[in-house]
């Protein structure tokens, strides 16, 4: 037991020194001393400790056997707890976007280019206030906003304003939000289209 505690300590440390690398597993099991369960000792610090490990099974650009620790601050313990297909249900539902400042999961952050979007599920009414646990309570939340880094950009536009800006902006940005709608809606835009059609 002992042996694999430390296991676990030296990865969560290796992991925290070299935040946004891929390592793979070679690497890994030398760090954990050459045990044969270093992999359960890395799932641990991602389902116990919260570390937001990615594999594979993450993310498309990961061969299988390859690690990567983007955000060295840990899930909190409510998010843990939260089931995988509740997650998945959050952020299918926030279109996997920030729904405080808009940041798209995966893209750069509009308000901090050197960070990539990391999506978290916060909640919407907060628990001190009463809010719960369950889905309906629970948002897509990035972790700039996550950790109120960019309160600034917390209002909603209005619907007048979001159109005037809209409209006044160049082609292509026109065209980059209409392939993300589409993306969002595509069933309406299917439909739309198919009702143009003569
Ligand atoms: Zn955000």
């Amino acid at each position: 037991m002992r042996r694999g505690k430390g296991a676990r300590a030296k990865l969560r440390e290796h992991f925290l020194n070299n935040i946004g690398r891929v390592m793979d597993s070679e690497e890994l099991r030398a760090v954990a001393g050459g045990i044969t369960e270093w992999a359960r000792r890395v799932r641990e610090l991602r389902s116990e400790e919260g570390y937001q490990i990615q594999t594979h099974n993450d993310r498309d650009d990961l061969k299988p056997g390859q690690y990567i620790l983007e955000d060295p601050v840990p899930q909190p313990a409510f998010e843990r707890s939260l089931s995988k297909e509740t997650r998945a249900w959050v952020l299918d539902r926030n279109g996997f976007t920030c729904q405080m400042c808009g940041a798209v999961a995966g893209e750069l952050h509009p308000y901090d280019s050197t960070r990539k979007t990391r999506l978290h599920i916060g909640h919407i009414v907060d628990k001190s206030q009463g809010g719960t646990d369950a889905p309906a309570n629970l948002r897509a939340i990035c972790s700039v906003c996550n950790e109120g880094a960019s309160n600034l950009t917390l209002e909603r536009p209005s619907n007048l304003k979001l159109l005037a800006q809209v409209r006044r902006a160049k082609s292509d940005t026109q065209l980059e939000l209409l392939q993300w709608l589409i993306r969002k809606f595509p069933q309406h835009a299917k439909e739309f289209l198919d009702d143009e059609r003569p």
